[in-house]
């Protein structure tokens, strides 16, 4: 391709919209061209990399025996429904796109497929003797975000790839997710991108086993809890940890203090000299549940960790089965708008009595009182007294009318010891979640009343398992790894070209006869070629062509008259001067061979 036909425009200038360096790199470019919030067009350059990333996955996806297909991004309400995804997917801050059709009938645009797919499972798959299958597409997907932002790492529009698994056993399922696993690590290392995988939330689903594939930056999303050895590592949405050991409280007795103005743990704690360990905190949350119900929770934490709220959700779930779509901590004006009096913030007490929500309009009257391990192994501790500057030191559950409902609800934290070998400390690194691998278990089939024939004659839910990559959260991940002050670096593997060569004086004869010969000669030996031969400053050549980031650069100057040129590779930034023949020998045994 000759660069002056390429309708090439790039910055100088970094955008003022664009926060991390990826997204400016993509810009800067001419990659991508933003359209609205979140929404991106792809220019040439970007969908020559967007399929070569796509022919990645396609080639470790078949090899696992998975079949493409391409579905409908326009998905009947009713099969949401069915599942009871319709609600929390469109209401509030669900984040699926909807409309009517002109008969009035409700569609939405597809998020994800887990409804369509095994709706055409249901329909297709009849017996144990067809299974198992695996189907997948690479297709755009579509989401309200409620915050879009960094360009195509967390947009409205983007493209994923999506496959889905049908067995007829759990053990079968187990063995395609370790195949996925396999491929995925195959499909980023290709890509030239350097994973972490980690154990992930499974949602409300629970029990499940799910990973993400974490591209490791400073400019990710999540935030990942990783022991010295790396053996374990997770999201910390998910992860477990030993906390540090509580410092003892001295003896003393039971007994009220008076403790004005220290409604927060540090004015407690500097007031009093206590530690953060010695306290009960105590936070009010509301609960809103799938059938609308309003709960209000009582929680409490040791005084020195925090709530990791995501716990809360599985916790009401798995424990209760609550079915959580919202989560919020209250404030004063709501607790005004259900006609309540004030709660004693700062000072209360997790035997906080429930005559506080009596006459609430709309939440329930009663508190559910759940509290994480690290409060409930307390055997002593100071906490709230429930009335305005005061606290109660040397409390106990017993004298509180017993321990609420144990659970596992804070954040792990840094410093904290590994649960599986303690020997090892945790500490955080960031990441950009690339891709998911989940088992689904039998949710879907069974709310969707997706069934095959087993072996005995009787009627089974399939197994399924679900298996995403972010094709253009990808591509853009590579770059946040793949960059220096000049540009993006890409790896030949996803690289929209291959070579680029720059003629440094377009008015110079034999220049561009070399120049002209090359490119022919390259692009017969397979080679994908940029010819810069653009009426521009060489100075402006080099720059443009650091900043595409093309992997290795021809630079056709004065020494073409000796059938020499410059040799610049983009990642070293090496230079050697050489003979044409020897360049293109190079070349032509080194570039097929770093292709993947
Ligand atoms: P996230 O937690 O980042 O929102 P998710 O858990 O919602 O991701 P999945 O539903 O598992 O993501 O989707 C599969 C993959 O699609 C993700 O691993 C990610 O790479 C990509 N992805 C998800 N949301 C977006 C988005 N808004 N923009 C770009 N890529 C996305
Ligand atoms: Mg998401």
């Amino acid at each position: 391709m000759r660069v002056s036909r390429m309708m090439l425009v790039t910055l100088r200038d970094v955008p003022a919209d664009a926060e991390i360096v990826s997204h400016q790199l993509l810009l800067r470019a001419g990659y991508i061209k933003r359209v609205t919030s979140g929404i991106y067009a792809y220019l040439p350059l970007m969908l020559r990399v967007l399929q070569k990333i796509n022919s990645i996955v396609r080639e470790e996806i078949n090899a696992t025996g998975a079949l493409e297909t391409l579905l409908p991004q326009l998905q009947p309400a009713e099969l949401w429904e069915k599942t009871g995804r319709w609600n929390s997917y469109t209401a509030g801050e669900g984040i699926m796109f909807h409309l009517k059709d002109r008969q009035g009938r409700k569609l939405g645009i597809g998020p994800t497929h887990e409804e369509i797919i095994t709706t055409i499972a249901k329909e297709t798959i009849h017996s144990y003797k067809q299974l198992p299958v695996i189907l997948y597409q690479i297709q755009s997907k579509f989401r309200d975000e409620i915050r879009p932002r960094f360009g195509l790492m967390r947009s409205r529009e983007f493209i994923m790839k999506d496959a889905y698994s049908f067995h007829s056993n759990e053990d079968d399922l187990g063995k395609t997710y370790t195949c996925m696993d396999i491929a995925y690590k195959k499909i980023f290392s290709r890509c030239g991108l350097k994973t972490v995988p980690v154990d992930a939330d499974s949602g409300a689903i629970g029990g499940a086993a799910s990973q993400e594939f974490m591209a490791t930056a400073e400019a990710g999303e999540d935030l990942i809890m990783i022991s010295s050895n790396r053996d374990y590592a997770a999201n910390q949405e998910k992860a477990i940890s030993i906390p540090k050991r509580p410092k003892p409280l001295p003896t003393g007795n039971t007994s009220i203090i008076n403790t004005p103005n220290q409604s927060t743990i540090d004015e407690l704690c500097s007031s009093n000299k206590f530690d953060p360990s010695q306290i009960i905190k105590v936070i009010i949350f509301i609960a809103k549940e799938e059938n609308g119900g309003l709960q209000p929770l009582l929680i409490s934490l040791r005084g020195d960790q925090k709530l990791n709220e995501v716990k809360i959700v599985n916790t009401l779930h798995n424990k209760l089965g609550i079915n959580v779509i919202d989560l919020y901590p209250i404030t004063i004006d709501e607790i005004r708008n259900q006609g309540l009096c004030e709660f004693p913030f700062g000072y209360l007490g997790p035997d906080l009595d429930d005559k506080y929500l009596l006459g609430a309009k709309t939440w329930k009257n009663k508190f559910l009182r759940i509290a994480d391990h690290t409060a409930t192994k307390l055997k002593l501790f100071i906490c709230g007294s429930n009335k305005e500057n005061h606290h109660v030191t040397h409390m106990s559950w017993d004298k509180l009318g017993g321990i609420p409902l144990s659970v596992d609800i804070r954040k792990a934290e840094v410093g904290d010891l590994c649960v599986h070998d303690q020997t090892q400390t945790l500490s955080s690194i960031r990441g950009i979640e690339v891709g998911h691998i989940f088992q689904l278990g039998r949710k879907y089939s069974d709310s969707l009343d997706a069934k095959y024939t087993n072996e005995s004659g009787g009627q089974e839910s399939f197994w399924m398992g679900c298996y995403g990559i972010g094709i253009s959260r990808l591509a853009q991940a590579v770059i946040e790894q793949n960059h220096d002050e000049n540009g993006i670096i890409w790896p030949i593997s996803i690289a929209p070209y291959e070579i680029i060569i720059s003629i440094a004086n377009t008015k110079d004869k034999t220049q561009t006869k070399l120049g002209e010969e090359l490119y022919n000669k390259l692009i017969k030996l397979g080679i994908e070629v940029l010819l810069d031969d653009r009426k521009e400053r060489a100075g402006v050549k080099f720059k443009d062509a650091d900043l595409l980031g093309i992997p290795w650069r021809i630079v056709v100057g004065r020494e073409a008259e000796f059938n020499k040129i410059e040799l610049f590779e983009r990642s070293s930034r090496n230079t050697t001067l050489m003979i044409v023949d020897d360049a293109i020998k190079k070349l032509s045994s080194e570039i097929p061979s770093k292709r993947s």
